[in-house]
């Protein structure tokens, strides 16, 4: 047996073909969504990602505002900039891209951000909704992995998740929405003595470590939904996730594939996430 793929790309450019179309309705007879997009820095994967997300936005109709700052920048410098793109009215979403240099502090800066406007969902009042299950922002990346879960209608109430990394950004909210789910949660972690023995019992696996082959095939119960978030280089200089793709298909009922996963998904949450702080401003 071969696992089913969840097409990333595919579900992806659904989603932001139905934000395409309800941008343009916008804009017959209002201004459409606008997200600031800050750059610190000359992180050649973080530029990457911020040009991809630009991209994603003009592909949409959503304006993108693009603030680039030099590495130097200091903590009061960048949190000025966006005490000002907090007052401008006619910006709706707010992402700085991650990581900072090391004289900003990144939670003093995600702080600043206004609460209404944090569409990348890591203020502590949009984690503290997560978590008392509120509406609020949700992180990118597991609201990417909770629709590919839907794509495939997979029954999370009950079944065993395991969710291997537990960073703020991918792990522990994933672990927090696939509870809100009626999932059976476990977070490991590098720490953790007995990861073989969770997953091999586990329906879902969400790996998330940074770490090449974390998840391989005698890890895995036959049929489990093995969701790779990873993003690593493999020792050709090939995109690769954390799991030990080509023998996990082997047993796995469904998987993710690298490319073409979890990352397509996490740009276009952020365009939901986007058109929702917009949707939200007018609603009131
Ligand atoms: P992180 O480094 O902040 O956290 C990694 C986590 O993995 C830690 O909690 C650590 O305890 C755990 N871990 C490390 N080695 C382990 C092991 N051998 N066994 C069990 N647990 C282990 O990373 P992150 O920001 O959560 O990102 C994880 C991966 O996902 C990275 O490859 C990152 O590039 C990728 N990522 C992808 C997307 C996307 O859109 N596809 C988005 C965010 C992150």
């Amino acid at each position: 047996m071969t696992a089913k793929i969840i097409d990333g790309k595919a579900l992806a450019q659904d989603t932001r073909q139905e934000i395409k179309q309800r941008v343009s309705q916008i804009s017959k007879n209002q201004r459409v969504p606008c997200l600031a997009v800050v750059l610190v820095g000359e992180n050649p994967a973080s530029a990457v990602y911020v040009r991809n997300k630009i991209k994603a936005c003009e592909e949409v109709g959503i304006k993108s505002l693009f603030e680039k700052l030099p590495a130097e920048t200091s903590e009061k410098d960048l949190l000025s900039c966006i005490d000002r793109l907090n007052k401008d009215d006619t910006v709706d979403g707010i992402l700085v891209q991650l990581p900072l240099p090391k004289q900003i502090s990144e939670q003093k800066v995600i702080e600043a951000i206004r609460v209404d406007k944090d569409v990348d969902g890591f203020h502590l009042i949009n984690v503290g909704a997560l978590a008392s299950g509120l509406d609020g922002f949700r992180p990118c990346t597991p609201s990417g992995v909770m629709r590919m879960l839907e794509s495939i209608n997979y029954p999370l109430s009950g079944k065993h998740a395991l969710v291997i990394g537990r960073s703020n950004i991918v792990g522990k909210p994933m672990a927090l929405m696939l509870l809100e789910k009626n999932a059976t949660v476990t977070i490991a972690h590098s720490k953790t003595v007995n990861l073989k023995e969770l997953a091999k019992s586990s329906d879902i696996i969400v790996v998330a470590t940074g770490r090449q082959k974390t998840l391989t095939a005698d890890m895995v119960k036959p049929d489990a939904v093995v969701i790779d978030v990873g993003i690593n280089r493999d020792a050709q200089g090939k995109l690769c996730g954390d799991v030990d793709t080509e023998a996990v298909m082997q047993i796995a009922g469904h998987i993710t594939p690298v490319p073409g996963g979890v990352g397509p998904m996490t740009i276009a949450m952020l365009l939901v996430n986007t058109l929702q702080a917009y949707e939200r401003k007018f609603k009131d």
